[in-house]
């Protein structure tokens, strides 16, 4: 069932980072994550003039969002099936994310990062799903918790990683401080990044490191340019997002993760002052997104020879 959205967008007449009002459309075109969820929602991404942070406007309303984050946001990725009578993770699901866990780590090994922490460190990941990195770290030798809004926060819990359901902010975990602090694919959903990231600064310890990972704008896959995602980041965009909040970036670089099945950027800041701020074209970036919608109609226009192909029959591989 096509569902059309209730409640009007939101129309933003200023950028959420810089406050600047030039904007200037650089993607328009269906939200098929949306649309996968019986949403009939366009995505229409603007550059702004000031940063060039690239961000959705109009956007959905907190009541339209609200409704993307309930238990049906992990359910349609097959996440978890009810066995008998209780719910579990798909085993697939569980590996997958076990793996990405795994190369994360391995990054987290292979940059120098972990050499920066004594042993039993702490960890927290906000939007920790069901814990596959935080156990992963866990397993490391560090001290985690989780803070996840959805379901899956239970099964974190089943699994031995501390995790409080909700949405992060700073009543959630106050007091605590913590030694790395994550948001994997978390970021880029955020309202307020600014904000979100002055209320981290309270729960990072002395020395602390925060790490982002991202979709990469220079490398969009069409599921990227979709709602929930308010924002899409590129190296300078996030460097002068942090900036803002008074993060400077230690180490930044474009990541292929899944053995290559697509780009992200990985971010490791820490409190300072930020050093020189670049902005991306809005001919390239316009450039860029037009070219992964090009290739994405392209990949998805093979129905006919697809049938082609089905109707192919032979009575034997002999040459004849
Ligand atoms: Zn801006």
């Amino acid at each position: 069932m096509v569902r059309e959205i209730r409640g009007p967008l939101e129309k933003l007449s200023s950028c959420a980072v810089c406050g600047s009002k030039a904007q200037r459309e650089v993607f328009n075109g269906p939200d098929e994550f949306l649309q996968r969820r019986g949403m009939k929602i366009k995505i229409r991404y603007v550059l702004c003039g000031g940063c060039s942070l690239v961000y959705a406007n109009p956007r959905m309303t907190d009541e339209e969002l609200s409704r993307v984050y309930d238990a049906e946001y992990w359910k349609t990725d097959a996440a978890y099936e009810k066995v008998g009578g209780s719910w579990r993770l798909k085993p697939p699901f569980v590996e997958d994310r076990l793996r990405v866990a795994a190369e994360r780590l391995h990054l987290l090994e292979t940059r120098g990062i972990l050499r920066r922490f004594k042993k039993g460190s702490s960890a927290l990941e906000v939007g920790s799903s069901a814990g596959f990195l935080l156990s992963t770290l866990k397993r490391a030798g560090w001290k985690v918790q989780g803070v996840e809004p959805t379901p899956l926060a239970n099964f974190a819990k089943r699994v031995g990683v501390p995790t409080k359901q909700a949405f992060f902010d700073e009543s959630v975990l106050r007091g605590r401080t913590y030694n790395l602090i994550g948001l994997m694919h978390v970021f880029e959903h955020l309202k307020d990044p600014v904000k979100f990231l002055r209320s981290l600064r309270g729960s990072m310890a002395k020395g602390g490191l925060l790490w982002l990972e991202l979709p990469d704008l220079a490398c969009p896959r069409p599921i990227d340019l979709s709602h929930p995602h308010l924002y899409f980041y590129s190296a300078n965009s996030i460097t002068t997002t942090l900036a803002k909040a008074g993060f400077k970036v230690k180490h930044l670089e474009t990541y292929n993760s899944r053995n290559g099945a697509f780009q992200v950027l990985h971010v490791f800041a820490e409190i300072g002052k930020p050093g020189k701020l670049k902005k991306d074209g809005a001919k390239e970036v316009k450039a860029i997104l037009d070219d992964a919608w090009t290739l994405h109609r392209r990949k998805q226009n093979i129905g006919a020879l697809v049938k082609t192909y089905k109707n192919a029959r032979l009575a034997s591989l002999e040459n004849k």
